[in-house]
């Protein structure tokens, strides 16, 4: 247990930018701090943070980071990450313990974004949850009994590499059809180009004005009641909800939480996944899970890395 008055800092990697939070040991946020990060100066960037954070309030006993790659925290290892130099991925946790003079935790976003809307956000009051973030790529995460199941290695939960289509496209991780190459943000664009080049009438759609156009326009564009964008929205709820069928039908879990950039699009994605898994997964089973929406929006990740830092302090 810490005692009262510690904080803890969170940090989140997302592209180029980072999002660091300092929160107390309730996970309460008490500070923020964005900035753009480079992969050559990646650690004293990260360490100048959190001496920002630290000077606001000096109680500090612990510094968590987020990152889209595989951690294997029990090693205090990063497996892969596409975004930084591999000089940098091979003792990340070393350098920046040295740098930082904190203890250190690393995990995976999703992970961490899991425990933090399981402590602070949509998933309190449950004790066993699916996370699943569908943004530019899917990932997963497990909460069972209150605590992250991380798997073997670390990697439990790649929920956007289940297969989806069996004759679908070739996926980043070398399999083909998985729910990633249908249901995350670019595929959403893929999916809306390729149809509004071979439909002629779904061409009057708004979007088809905007060569440039992002998943939020399409979601921007169904809000504003755009049928084809409304459909395209629709259809990627089917995919979400067929692969949170699965999800639910393996696990018989309490609460499912979903969050990420494609969950922007509110009760328009919501409602068809919950239609679809309704239609697919064991009555029973669906019967007793919660579908919801994440609540925390950007601070689940630095909330929950925060937390994970407080809950493996000694
Ligand atoms: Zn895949």
């Amino acid at each position: 247990m810490t005692t009262p008055g510690t904080n803890f800092i969170g940090v989140n990697i997302s592209g180029p930018h980072a999002r660091a939070a300092l929160v107390d040991s309730e996970g309460r946020i008490l500070e923020r701090r964005d900035a753009d990060i480079t992969p050559e100066n990646f650690v004293p960037q990260l360490a100048e943070l959190a001496a920002q954070l630290r000077k606001l309030h000096g109680n500090v006993a612990a510094f968590g980071l987020a990152i889209p790659g595989l951690v294997n925290r029990k090693a205090d290892r990063v497996v892969a990450a596409r975004d930084l130099p591999s000089n940098l991925v091979e003792d990340l946790h070393g350098q920046l313990t040295r740098a930082i003079g904190l203890r250190v935790e690393i995990e995976n976003d999703a992970n961490a974004e899991a425990y933090g809307e399981f402590k602070a956000g949509a998933g309190v009051g449950s004790r066993n949850l699916f996370y699943m973030m569908i943004g530019n790529g899917i990932g997963g995460a497990i909460i069972l009994d209150g605590k992250l199941w991380t798997g073997a290695s670390g990697f439990a939960g790649e929920v956007g590499h289940i297969t989806i289509d069996t004759e679908g496209l070739e996926c980043v991780c070398g399999n083909t059809g998985c729910l990633e190459t249908v249901a995350s943000a670019p595929s959403i664009v893929r999916r809306a180009r390729e149809r509004l080049h071979r439909d002629s009438t779904s061409s009057l759609s708004r979007l088809g004005l905007n060569k440039n156009f992002t998943a939020d326009d399409v979601a921007h564009a169904a809000n504003e009641g755009d049928d084809f964008a409304l459909m395209m929205i629709e259809r990627t709820g089917k995919y979400i909800g067929t692969g949170v069928a699965t999800v639910i039908n393996l696990l018989n879990i309490e609460r499912i939480v979903l969050g990420g950039g494609v969950m922007d699009a509110g009760a328009l994605i919501l409602n068809p996944i919950i239609q679809e898994v309704k239609r697919r997964a064991f009555l029973r089973c669906f019967e007793a899970t919660e579908i919801v929406a994440a609540k925390l929006g950007p601070d689940a990740a630095p909330i929950g890395v925060a937390l994970l830092a407080r809950d493996t302090a000694v």
